[in-house]
């Protein structure tokens, strides 16, 4: 059962809330800002005649297109986080093979790993493991778990999802062999917009609202997560699922 606040704990946590609405809120104009002060700049420039010079006109509406581009990612993690976030929060909890899912997500990353030479193996004693979760949701934590291990990855390197079936939860790994992230970073990396290096992060289309998604799913799930990583070793992010009593 709750325990009930006093009066002062209450305050506390509505200010709490309140702060972080705000910074939440700066954070996401911020955000919003670079590219579309970018496309601004790019039109703008159109307008003012480069649309009729054949050496610049294409390039720019081709920059312009992926700063709108970039704010649809924006905009479909904060839709995500919002989904998530909502008092509505339905969880679909069923019985579905992990392995399956493992093996669907391998096909559809074939092209974008293999554009950086990156190999994707999976290291488990089973052809099929059922786990009782929301599919769509652990598709989303394990689609952008290796999508980021892809856009921090060595080229030439390789990613191994390893998956190990305990008594009552399975433990179920992602491991790199890429870039790394700092101890001092480590800590941070969950928070919203958290980004090691923004550059490198923008450049590689990330929103810096992967990994916060990733860990309120698996929160929902009552389930644990885990991360570690040493720089120019690579990184390890591990969480568990239920296993399926079918
Ligand atoms: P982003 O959209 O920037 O990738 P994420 O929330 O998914 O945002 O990750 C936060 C930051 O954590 C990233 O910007 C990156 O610096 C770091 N990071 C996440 N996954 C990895 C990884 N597999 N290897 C190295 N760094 C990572």
């Amino acid at each position: 059962m709750k325990k009930k606040l006093s009066e002062e704990q209450e305050i506390l946590a509505l200010k709490r809330a309140a702060k972080y609405r705000r910074e939440f809120l700066g954070n996401v104009s911020h955000e919003l800002k670079t590219p579309i002060f970018n496309i601004q700049g790019y039109i703008h420039t159109l307008i003012d005649g480069a649309l009729e010079d054949p050496n610049v006109n294409r390039k720019y509406l081709l920059r312009t297109s992926k700063s709108i581009d970039r704010l649809i990612s924006i905009i479909e993690d904060l839709e995500i986080l919002a989904n998530l976030e909502s008092e509505e929060l339905l969880m679909d909890v069923t019985d579905w093979d992990l392995i399956d899912l493992v093996n669907e997500l391998f096909e559809f990353f074939e092209i974008k790993s293999s554009e950086k030479n990156i190999k994707l193996s999976l290291d488990s004693n089973f052809d099929s493991l059922f786990v009782f979760a929301d599919k769509e949701k652990i598709n989303q934590v394990l689609l952008n778990l290796i999508s980021n291990s892809i856009k921090y990855g060595k080229d030439g390197g390789c990613i191994t999802i390893k998956i190990e079936k305990k008594e009552k939860n399975s433990l179920i790994h992602v491991v790199d062999d890429g870039i790394g992230i700092s101890s001092e970073n480590i800590s941070r990396v969950f928070e919203r917009f958290y980004r090691v290096d923004k550059g490198r992060s923008r450049s590689q289309g990330g929103t810096g609202l992967g990994l916060a998604i990733v860990k309120h799913i698996i929160e929902a799930h009552e389930q644990k997560i885990d991360i570690s990583s040493q720089v120019n070793k690579g990184t390890a992010i591990s969480f568990t699922l239920k296993n399926s009593i079918k």
